[in-house]
């Protein structure tokens, strides 16, 4: 009998899994941490540091977990997914590969490559413009105004889909055990259970009952929404939906439903406004593709050929690079904000925009070179709110070039300087 894979890559999670509920006869459930993504390097960087393969270690072995009480196995692979993705199949006898359709193009290339050898069936779990509202790309608007000003009033967000789990038809987990020597080799060699804060789905969606429900912080979120340091400042949903730990349909019905039952005002609407961004930049990914990628990002590829050669820097250039990732250019709020990001994984959107401003205006270091230190660091890491709102910066994204003052910003959102005192003195101790 023929068998379907199931990939829950960027799907890591159970509810809201649309490709959990598949009614296909035999199954196997399946995640690749590709090797490239997390061992590979670009223009001489490393695409991921410890933190963030411990990140996807724990998360993977989560959902290993939670899925375990299903009794539904998961087949975990270490290398290059179409590879090994195709010796599954022939060792499996499978035909066919179900997976949330991704944006980010190395991933979408995959897909295309697999498709030669099974029959391959991608559905959009990770966005809120589901069919019927999925947006023609060849009319998608390149700004974020007139996009949100076309979708947003036809926006009805389907309800996420949380019916308990069929066990049947799935491969259980001594028959997936085999494949897993390598995922568990590396488990054992990169100890993820010594990280302190995991985005797991657990962890996701206790968040957001605490942000929205129990603390009703998001009454507030947007007078808060631009500080720099704290616990409930913003929803830290990031890292979980960058993950496909948390569904953004759920999180959408949740703020939807608080709105209903407790209170609506600007900050909740603030709140879905920032997810139509995260909506924006993967429309504009899967309209554009690797043209992100190149120097001039989308402006130069609406003109003319790409030019995706790597970035070149002079001596001085090289030394300012690395004085800003290692948070030392002697601009302390540019460093405090560089310093919490190699500390913690993430940084604030306000800090995001300073430092991203700073390295390419006043250090005029090539902004591929920023967005991919950031690619490396990022527990939130995600291809096209990374890549996008770089390029959206450096003014060869969806806008035009965007140099922040430094130094006022510093005043505006550090008055009184507590943040930079917070990170600096931590740091010296
Ligand atoms: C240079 C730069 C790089 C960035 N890289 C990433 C990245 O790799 N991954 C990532 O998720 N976000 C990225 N962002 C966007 C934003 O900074 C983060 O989403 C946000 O700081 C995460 O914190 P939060 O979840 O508490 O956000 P909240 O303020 O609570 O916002 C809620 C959600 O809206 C979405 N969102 C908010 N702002 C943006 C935005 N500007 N663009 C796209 N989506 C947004 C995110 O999914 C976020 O979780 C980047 C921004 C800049 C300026």
């Amino acid at each position: 009998m023929s068998l379907s894979l199931i990939l829950l890559n960027d799907t890591l999670r159970l509810h809201d899994n649309p490709l959990l509920q598949l009614p296909a006869e035999t199954k196997a459930a399946l995640v690749v941490l590709d090797y490239q993504a997390f061992f590979g390097t670009q223009y001489g960087i490393a695409r991921a540091n410890l933190s963030r393969l411990q990140q996807q270690l724990a998360v993977i072995t989560n959902l290993k977990q939670q899925l375990a009480a299903y009794n539904i196995g998961l087949i975990t692979l270490v290398g290059d997914r179409v590879q090994l993705i195709s010796e599954l199949a022939r060792n499996l006898n499978a035909t066919t590969l179900y997976c949330a359709e991704p944006v980010a193009p190395d991933e979408r290339k995959a897909l295309s490559e697999l498709s030669a050898v099974l029959s391959v069936t991608q559905l959009d779990c990770n966005s809120l413009l589901g069919e019927p509202l999925r947006p023609r790309l060849s009319r998608l608007p390149d700004s974020f105004t007139p996009f949100r000003k076309q979708l947003e009033p036809l926006l009805r967000v389907s309800p996420p889909n949380n019916t308990l789990l069929p066990a049947e038809g799935w491969l259980n987990a001594s028959l997936c055990e085999p494949y897993n020597s390598a995922f568990e080799q590396l488990v054992m060699q990169y100890q993820p259970a010594l990280l302190q804060r995991v985005a797991s789905e657990q962890d996701a969606l206790t968040r957001v009952a605490k942000f929205i429900w129990q603390g009703r912080h998001i009454l507030t979120y947007k007078e808060t929404r631009n500080q720099l340091l704290g616990q409930h400042y913003a929803s830290f949903c990031s890292a979980p939906l960058a993950l496909g730990t948390l569904s953004v349909r759920q999180l959408w019905q949740h703020i939807v439903q608080f709105e209903q039952d407790i209170a609506a005002n600007d900050s909740t609407y603030w709140l879905k406004f920032e997810l139509l961004w995260r909506e924006f930049f993967r429309w504009q990914f899967r309209k554009y593709r690797d043209r992100w990628f190149s120097r001039q990002g989308i402006k130069q590829a609406m003109q003319g050929q790409p030019d995706f050669s790597p970035p070149r820097l002079s001596a001085m250039q090289r030394n300012n690079f690395k004085r800003w990732c290692t948070g030392q250019t002697g601009i302390d709020f540019i460093d405090a904000n560089m310093q919490l990001l190699n500390k913690t994984g993430l940084m604030s959107n306000r800090g995001r925009q300073n430092v991203a401003s700073y390295l390419i205006y006043d250090l005029g270091v090539d902004w591929r070179l920023g967005a991919a230190y950031f690619e490396q660091r990022l527990l939130d890491y995600d291809c096209a709110s990374n890549w996008g709102n770089w390029a959206y910066i450096a003014g060869c994204g969806n806008s035009s070039a965007r140099r922040f003052n430094i130094e006022k910003q510093a005043q505006m959102y550090d008055a009184d300087g507590s943040f930079v005192r917070a990170i600096l003195q931590s740091s010296a101790r």
